[in-house]
């Protein structure tokens, strides 16, 4: 089986490419630049070398026809995995940074399957919580989230902060390829996975701790003494490991009930206080680390009960699933970010 990987060089892509590779797959890895590929490369030279990877530049996926090319292949594709999308707050033109990349990428790269790659089957997505998340309502309590949601945000909101623009990139991008899919009725299936949080190890290159990437922000802080006095608010209280998150990715292609559907891929609800004590029981050494008696960072009411709970009973049936654990997840995440530096 030959995939098509886009985004390669980012922090899911990186363990979707790494599980593909381990699983015997061919991979054609889309990244911007030719010093990313290089990177990747340094990885995985002998999976390069044997012809079980390889690299396509599509430098901006906001551009019309950007996967054009990248699409066509010999031998030809059967899968594609879209990753690719910018996935951080650091913008100035919500429109520009993040909505055509989004909106352009996704449907862009459905428009060039269906015209270029016939022989693709499976197309899959990823989309996010955002794409099911309702603000609006708060806390929530006595709701849970599920595949049947999905976040009501308008395009005015969206224009509101960085925050709404990215929620609002993932709501729009992902209801425009469902769309595409009802209309145009290609020859492939189509699938999205909807992570909350990821977090999890850094195997992807970066040259230093301050290029993390964006999810895995508050572990970082937690661990680097940013909490010692207030341990900040919990954002969204709904985590994921990315190793489950890649796993994920390839079940929903290889498992044909998994077509036409989404994917709610929850590990379960977290707190950034339960961070704090996991990081603080298991790296005691660290400094200026947040202790029991810190305040912020729990839930509501310093409940569950008073919050919004999930179902993913979905992602363990069809994709089966088997979710880590939280207090594994933060330990690795730590640890990978030890040397980093
Ligand atoms: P990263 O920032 O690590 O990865 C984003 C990837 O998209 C990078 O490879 C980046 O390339 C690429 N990219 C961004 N903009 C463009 C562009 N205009 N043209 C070409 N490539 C582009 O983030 P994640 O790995 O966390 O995110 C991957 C996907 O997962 C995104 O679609 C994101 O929305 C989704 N997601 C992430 C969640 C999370 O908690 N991490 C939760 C839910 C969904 P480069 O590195 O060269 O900029």
């Amino acid at each position: 089986t030959r995939v098509l990987l886009t985004g390669g060089s980012g922090f899911i892509a990186s363990h979707v490419l790494d599980l593909l590779l381990k699983r015997g797959y061919s991979v054609v890895t889309t990244v911007r630049s030719q010093d990313k590929a290089d990177k990747i490369k340094a990885s995985y030279q002998s999976n390069y070398d044997n012809g079980q990877l390889d690299f396509a530049i599509v430098q901006d996926i906001a551009q019309l026809g950007a996967f054009d090319q990248a699409v066509v292949s010999e031998p030809p594709f059967d899968v594609v995995v879209h990753t690719a999308s910018p996935c951080h707050f650091n913008i100035t033109d919500v429109k520009k940074d993040l909505l055509d990349p989004a909106m352009n990428g996704t449907v862009g790269i459905l428009k060039s399957v269906k015209a270029h790659a016939p022989s693709v089957k499976h197309v899959v997505y990823t989309s996010s919580f955002s794409a099911i998340m309702n603000p609006g309502k708060g806390d929530w309590p006595g709701h849970a989230f599920s595949e049947a949601d999905w976040n009501p945000i308008t395009e005015e909101e969206a224009y509101k902060s960085p925050l709404n623009g990215y929620r609002g990139s993932k709501t729009f991008a992902e209801r425009a390829a469902w769309e595409f899919m009802e209309k145009e009725k290609p020859n492939f299936t189509f699938a999205t996975i909807n992570p909350p949080v990821v977090v999890g190890p850094v195997i992807h290159s970066i040259d230093s701790l301050d290029k993390l990437n964006t999810s895995n922000q508050g572990v970082l802080k937690a661990a680097s003494g940013k909490w010692k006095d207030v341990i900040q608010p919990t954002g969204v209280y709904l985590w994921v490991d990315v190793r489950d998150v890649a796993e994920a990715h390839i079940q929903a292609f290889e498992k044909p009930e998994a077509a036409n559907k989404r994917f709610f891929t929850t590990a379960g609800v977290y707190s950034n206080k339960e961070i704090a004590a996991i990081i603080k029981k298991h790296f005691p050494e660290l400094k200026d680390l947040a202790t029991e008696s810190t305040p912020g960072g729990d839930y509501p009411e310093s409940s569950r009960d008073a919050l919004y709970t999930y179902n993913n009973k979905r992602t363990v049936d069809i994709l089966g699933l088997q979710y880590m654990e939280l207090e594994r997840s933060i330990v690795d995440t730590v640890k990978s970010f030890q040397g980093l530096g």
